[in-house]
């Protein structure tokens, strides 16, 4: 068969893998920058044009749309949806795993466990906000934040005051959330391929850091899920309609916790962390899907 991976290089690593691995199980491959996509609308006949040529119909797309391409790389996702190819995320959750707060709306309504967690048109009532999420101490975190970016701990009420009138006066949506002391400074990461975890990774966060992310220094080994933890992420990747996804949790007194769940989710660091072919997982998701 013939597998397009839509990313902006094939020199990413997380690309590169996906190559490699389509490669080795014998199917064509062809990475597909979106942004070089143009899409052509008319009645039925959908078409995608890569740098001027009719692209021929795949028989199935690995998006690997960054966030800050989420727009067009949907829409070219949709694209080929309507040419009936096989996806191994949907143009539908790609957009709504990038909301966190409807994702944390959905993920609610499944029942999955989650932070205690306000969205408020900020009035000044900090300290109903801070009482409704346990705090103080509580986490700020900007919506449309990445790689912890934007992501504050709030010590005492005055601190979190300060940053709410600060993000306020930026005009930027805020969530207000428990803070999960416990969790010591780390997340588990989840990769779920399918209707299973194929790999697991603790991150820790460096001293004096409550963000664990890898981009913030962080340092990851692998670890056993436990069958509640392993639940938890394959009920969250369900309620967002995600095939492929990372989803990452805390541990605390109450059980696992998710924090997010992410459509792109990097394959460097839990290849690294578990030594395991994650990619390989992806390839045998899309073959077993085209059976
Ligand atoms: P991003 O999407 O920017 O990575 P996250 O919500 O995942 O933002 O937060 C970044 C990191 O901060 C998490 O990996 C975790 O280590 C820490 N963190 C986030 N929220 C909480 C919380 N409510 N309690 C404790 N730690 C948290």
């Amino acid at each position: 068969m013939t597998i397009y991976i839509l990313s902006r290089s094939k020199n990413i690593y997380s690309t590169a893998r996906m190559v490699e691995e389509v490669e080795k199980a014998g199917h064509k491959v062809q990475v597909i920058d979106p942004l070089k996509c143009d899409i052509k609308l008319e009645k039925q006949k959908p078409t995608v044009i890569y740098k001027g040529e009719r692209l021929a119909k795949p028989d199935a797309i690995i998006p690997r749309v960054g966030a800050s391409i989420t727009f067009y790389g949907t829409a070219i996702v949709r694209q080929f949806e309507a040419m009936n190819c096989f996806t191994t995320v949907s143009s539908q959750a790609l957009v709504r795993s990038r909301d966190k707060l409807q994702s944390l709306q959905r993920l609610s309504s499944a029942g999955v466990g989650m932070p205690k967690t306000v969205f408020t048109n900020f009035g000044k009532h900090t300290s109903k906000i801070l009482e409704m999420v346990d705090g103080p101490p509580a986490v700020i975190k900007v919506l449309e934040g990445t790689q912890g970016i934007g992501v504050n701990l709030a010590e005492d009420f005055e601190s979190a005051e300060t940053i709410l009138e600060a993000y306020n006066n930026l005009e930027s949506r805020v969530i207000i959330q428990e803070f999960i002391e416990e969790a010591g400074g780390a997340d588990l990461r989840a990769f779920v391929v399918g209707d299973k975890v194929v790999g697991a990774m603790k991150r820790q966060a460096q001293k004096g850091e409550f963000r664990s992310n890898l981009h913030r220094g962080g340092t990851a080994k692998k670890i056993s899920l436990s069958r509640e933890e392993e639940q938890t992420a394959i009920a969250a990747a369900r309620s967002l309609g995600l095939g492929v996804c990372g989803v990452d949790l805390l541990q605390s007194k109450r059980g696992a916790l998710v924090l997010e769940v992410n459509s792109s989710p990097g394959l460097e660091g839990i290849e690294a962390a578990t030594q395991h072919n994650i990619a390989k997982e992806i390839v045998t998701y899309i073959e077993k899907n085209l059976q």
